[in-house]
C-alpha cells in the first residue's frame, strides 16, 4: 500500500475547491470546480462526487492510498449524521440535506462534514498561524464571520457543533438585523459586503474620499481592496470604516477572552488582507473591552495558510475522523 493522502472538499457558494493533502498539510494537487449552487443540492453532489473520482483516479495512477474524504460546509449542519441543515448563501438553503450518505454512496469513501470556518481553524491549528499553541480562537471575515476554537489542541465543537460561533456574539443590542434571525450580532457589521456598503455610503453622501477616484466615480466597482488601498492611501473615511469593523471585531474578541483566554487570535478570511490597520483597529477595540487580562500578553495574528486552508483543514478533519475510527 503507497502512501496515505486525504482528500479534502470546501464547499463555497461560488466555487467547490478540491485538494490531495499529505499527513502533514502539503497539498499534492488541487482544483475548483463552479458549484451552481442555483440548482438542486443532489446535482451540486454529483458533481463533488464526480471530481472527487478523477482525484481518486490521480492518487491511484500515483500509486498512493486515499482513505477517507472531508467536505467544509459553508452554514449550519449535524456534523456527527452529515446532514445540513441550513446554508444562508445558497439560494434553496440545503434544509435536510444528507450530504455525508450522498457522498459516501457515490465515492464509497468514509465522509467527515465539518463547517467551513472550523476547518479552517484546524489547519491552522495544525500547520499555520496555531501550530505552537494549545489553545486559539480564529476569526474569519469574509461574506460572513465565521469562527473556530482550539482548547488543549483540539477544535472545540460542542453540543450542536455551534461552539466557535463568534460572528453571532451580539455587538449591538437591538442592533442591525442578522441573517441567523438575532439583531446586532458581529456578522451583522463586520463583514466584506458590510465594508463594501459603508464605502458606497460615504462616496453617496460626498465625503471627501479617495474611494470616488479609484471607481471613477462607478460605485458597481467599490470592493474590500479598493476600500484597503483607500486605507493605504491614508485615505480618513477608509480608516474609518476600518477603524470601525476592527472595534466591533475587538469586542467580540474580548469577549472570547473572558470565556476560554486564549493563548492566540487569529484573524483570517478575505477581509483580513486589509492587512495591519484592520489588526490595529481589532487591537484598540479589543483594549478598549478587555480588563481582566493582561493586555501585553494579547496575541492577535493573521492567518498563515490562505486559500488552501479550507482544504486542508477538511482533509485533516477527514484523517483524525477516519484514525479514531470515528468514520469508515
Ligand atoms: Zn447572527
Amino acid at each position: 500500500m503507497g502512501e496515505r493522502v486525504f482528500l479534502g472538499v470546501d464547499l463555497g457558494g461560488t466555487n467547490t475547491k478540491f485538494a490531495l493533502v499529505r499527513e502533514g498539510g502539503e497539498v499534492l494537487e488541487s482544483n475548483a470546480i463552479p458549484t451552481k449552487a442555483m440548482r438542486k443540492p443532489e446535482e451540486v453532489a454529483h458533481d463533488i462526487a464526480q471530481e472527487v473520482e478523477r482525484l481518486l483516479q490521480i492518487a491511484r495512477e500515483q500509486e498512493r492510498d486515499i482513505p477517507a474524504l472531508g467536505i467544509g460546509i459553508p452554514g449550519r449542519i449535524d456534523w456527527e449524521e452529515g446532514i445540513c441543515y441550513l446554508l444562508p448563501n445558497f439560494p434553496n438553503k440545503w434544509h435536510q440535506v444528507p450530504i455525508r450518505r450522498w457522498l459516501e454512496e457515490e465515492t464509497g469513501l468514509p465522509v467527515g462534514v465539518i463547517n467551513d470556518v472550523r476547518a479552517i481553524t484546524l489547519a491552522e491549528k495544525r500547520f499555520g498561524a496555531g501550530r505552537d499553541v494549545e489553545s486559539m480562537a480564529m476569526v474569519a471575515i469574509g461574506t460572513g464571520v465565521g469562527g473556530g476554537i482550539v482548547l488543549n489542541g483540539e477544535l472545540v465543537i460542542g453540543q450542536h457543533g455551534s461552539a466557535g460561533e463568534l460572528g453571532h456574539i451580539t455587538v449591538e443590542a437591538g442592533g442591525t438585523e442578522c441573517g441567523c434571525g438575532n439583531r446586532g450580532c458581529l456578522e451583522a457589521y463586520a463583514t466584506g459586503p458590510a465594508m463594501v456598503a459603508a464605502a458606497i455610503r460615504a462616496v453617496v453622501q460626498q465625503n471627501d474620499t479617495v474611494i470616488r477616484d479609484i471607481v471613477e466615480g462607478d460605485l458597481n466597482r467599490v470592493t474590500t481592496k479598493v476600500v484597503s488601498q483607500a486605507v493605504e492611501a491614508g485615505d480618513r473615511v477608509a480608516i474609518e470604516i476600518i477603524q470601525r469593523i476592527g472595534e466591533y471585531i475587538g469586542q467580540a474578541v474580548a469577549n472570547v477572552y473572558v470565556t476560554i483566554d486564549p493563548e492566540l487570535i487569529v484573524i483570517g478570511g478575505g477581509v483580513s488582507r486589509a492587512g495591519e490597520p484592520l489588526l490595529e483597529s481589532i487591537r484598540k477595540g479589543i483594549k478598549k473591552r478587555l480588563y481582566m487580562v493582561p493586555w501585553e500578553n494579547v496575541r492577535l495574528v493573521r492567518a498563515e495558510l490562505d486559500m488552501d486552508a479550507g482544504t486542508i483543514g477538511t482533509a485533516t478533519w477527514a484523517k483524525e475522523r477516519f484514525d479514531k475510527g470515528l468514520i469508515g
